[in-house]
């Protein structure tokens, strides 16, 4: 079963900006699942119309099979959101800020007493449940924002740039925290900035860009595609085609520049080798731009060709 189904999913905003522009995405019951975007993607608009706090302009959400629009409470209640910005009362206590949210689901106060214990158990706060939540550290903050969000038992979890301006200790107890509710059983999807984070704990990752996904796929068949080194080579005489070299791509980008992809696991040598024996010369190398970089410059190369197309 899809914890979330989106399709043709557009969205204009009043002052005419394109933000979403037509997204298809499926996410399956239990993965762990990364929505990776630079900043403006339209990230943010996606998990708005999701969570029902902007109106889409045209297309259809469903969580767990229910239609955002036509199913609105079964939908919201299969759906916990964890927002990037703090938003609780910092004068309330852990305790206070779940069982507030656990009243805003109708929950009777025995049983959102049960669920408080468990969530603020789940992210480790049980015993800070009676300190004003302002006197907190930024990483206790964000697991009560994580506690909240998961009161009324959501099989979907979204959390918008959890660890955005955090630092690397808090991070990595996000993480693990994260992965036991997903061990557990949460669907969980993430949209970070960081490819590092979504490598080290996702299954799926989608790339939006401008509005648009362009790509869509498991972790593994993604990084094998970051496992390519790419190098500019500097020619000693102009060429007109580029010569077939098997395992490596090749790409004119003048005369006398090309640019190679060589995957981790060939060598350098046997790439200059057949080189030679194409009697070419290549008189100075560089490496080009980091990895992420350069994916995200392939995706929209490919993108605007296909556009062209
Ligand atoms: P992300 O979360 O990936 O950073 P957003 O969804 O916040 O991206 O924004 C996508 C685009 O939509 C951006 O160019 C942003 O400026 C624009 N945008 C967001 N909200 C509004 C709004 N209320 N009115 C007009 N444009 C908006």
């Amino acid at each position: 079963m899809n914890a979330l189904s989106i399709r043709n999913l557009r969205k204009t905003y009043s002052n005419g900006f394109e933000a979403l522009k037509g997204i298809d995405l499926d996410v399956q019951q239990g993965d762990f699942f990364a929505l990776l975007g630079a900043n403006g993607a339209g990230k943010s608009t996606a998990i708005g119309i999701i969570s029902s706090l902007v109106t889409a302009s045209s297309g259809s959400v469903n969580i767990f099979g229910h239609n955002i629009k036509s199913e609105t409470n079964l939908a919201k209640s299969c759906l916990g959101l964890v927002p990037q910005e703090i938003n609780f009362n910092q004068f309330d206590t852990a305790k206070r800020i779940v069982l507030n949210q656990a009243g805003y689901y109708g929950m009777p106060r025995k049983i959102a007493m049960e669920r408080m214990e468990t969530c603020l158990k789940q992210v480790d706060l049980w015993d800070k449940r009676d300190v004003i939540s302002r006197r907190l550290s930024g990483g206790m903050k964000r697991r009560v924002m994580i506690a909240r969000a998961m009161v009324h038992a959501p099989k979907l979890l979204i959390l918008d740039e959890p660890t955005a301006g955090v630092d690397i200790e808090i991070r990595r107890s996000m993480w693990q925290m994260m992965k036991e509710l997903n061990a557990q059983g949460t669907t969980i999807i993430l949209t970070t900035h960081y490819l590092e984070e979504a490598e080290s704990l996702c299954r799926h990752i989608a790339i939006i860009d401008q509005g648009r996904i362009v790509e869509n796929s498991d972790m593994a068949t993604f990084l094998k595609r970051l496992h390519i080194d790419h190098f500019i080579l500097d020619l000693a005489h102009p060429i007109e085609t580029l010569p077939i070299i098997h395992g490596y791509s090749l790409k004119r980008i003048s005369s006398t520049v090309i640019e190679v992809g060589v995957p981790k696991d060939n060598n350098l040598n046997e790439l200059f080798a057949q080189l030679s024996a194409a009697s070419i010369q290549v008189i100075s190398m560089k490496n080009k731009s980091n990895r992420l970089e350069q994916l995200f410059v392939d995706l929209i190369e490919n993108k605007t060709q296909k556009e062209i197309a």
